[in-house]
């Protein structure tokens, strides 16, 4: 079965200034280096579509839908928080980022493809129930997960979040749900400061410190990630796919390389396999180094389109 790809065009018309790392180029790297590299021949391409207000509300509420609707300007940028904000376009983005998940899991569920890549803008993993933050306006793996729960009756799912930072939003929506089991790693200190605490027994945060890179992410994986994983059998496997802790990335400190994140993705395989009748939904998070998010984004999507 193929691997599918799905995106949209109004990921490339968010933009949040001239000089933020968030920027619409950064799909176009992951783009390119999936053409140069062959693997764009192998995947399914669809269009995402806008996920409903239902689907969104199931993770943020009625109250925080309204919110981000009004905050939605006219022209210019509208800032949520000092790094966060709304251009005429964003709103649509982030329905149509939410709804590429809610359309990999529904291509999975039904078998039409195995695993599936979610190339989005803008990412999701900071946005917490009731507050958009850190780039992210709506938690688009949360909206995916909540809706293999609703929609398609699993009872088990695992979020995977190998970016740089901390999940803090998807730690929010899902601490104590112990249908959705989280796992992590992240640097600390490091923005937003959270997950030292594993808040519930469904969280396994795992901070690392600046410097470290492929050795102590890999016995992370190794001794935390894969037995929770294991023990919880999920049905569908999450991936808050971001690729910041590339030893390139300006914005954080760890050492990652592009064999790391072939290889986490393996990992991940394997439980799929085994549990999960091998599904993913793999969607993106951060990653501002641009060669290296594109290096990186396509060893992860080859690992998928291997499986
Ligand atoms: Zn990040």
């Amino acid at each position: 079965m193929p691997t599918a790809l799905i995106t949209h065009p109004s990921f490339l018309l968010h933009e949040m200034g001239p000089y933020h790392p968030e920027c619409p180029e950064r799909l176009m790297a992951i783009s390119d280096r999936l053409i140069a590299s062959g693997i764009d021949h192998y995947l399914l391409h669809h269009t995402a579509p806008a996920a409903t207000r239902e689907q969104i509300a199931r993770v943020h509420g009625d109250a925080y839908l309204d919110e981000i609707d009004a905050a939605s300007p006219e022209a210019g940028l509208h800032y949520i928080d000092p790094d966060t904000a709304l251009n005429p376009h964003s709103l649509t983005a982030a329905r149509h980022a939410a709804g590429a998940v809610v359309m990999a899991v529904d291509l999975v569920m039904r078998k039409e493809c195995k695993t599936a890549f979610c190339a989005v803008r803008p990412p999701g993993h900071h946005a917490e129930r009731k507050r958009a933050m850190g780039f992210c306006l709506f938690n688009n793996v949360a909206v995916g997960a909540a809706h293999a729960l609703a929609a398609h009756g699993l009872e088990r799912v695992a979020i995977v979040d190998f970016d740089v930072h901390h999940g803090n939003g998807t730690e929010d929506i899902f601490q104590g749900d112990e249908r959705v089991l989280m796992v992590s790693t992240f640097q600390h200190p490091l923005y937003p400061y959270s997950g030292v605490d594993n808040p519930a027994p469904n969280m396994v945060n795992v901070p690392l410190a600046a410097g470290e890179g492929s050795d102590a992410f890999r016995a992370a994986v190794a001794e935390r990630w894969l037995p929770a994983l294991e023990a919880h059998r999920p049905q569908i496997i999450f991936i808050s796919a971001g690729f910041d802790a590339h030893r390139e990335d300006p914005l954080a400190g760890l050492k990652l390389t592009e064999a790391d994140y072939a290889w986490v993705t393996q990992q991940l395989i394997a439980v799929a396999a085994r549990h999960a009748h091998g599904r993913i939904v793999s969607t993106l998070e951060g990653g501002y180094a641009l060669s290296a998010l594109g290096r990186s984004a396509a060893e992860h999507v080859r690992a998928l389109v291997e499986a």
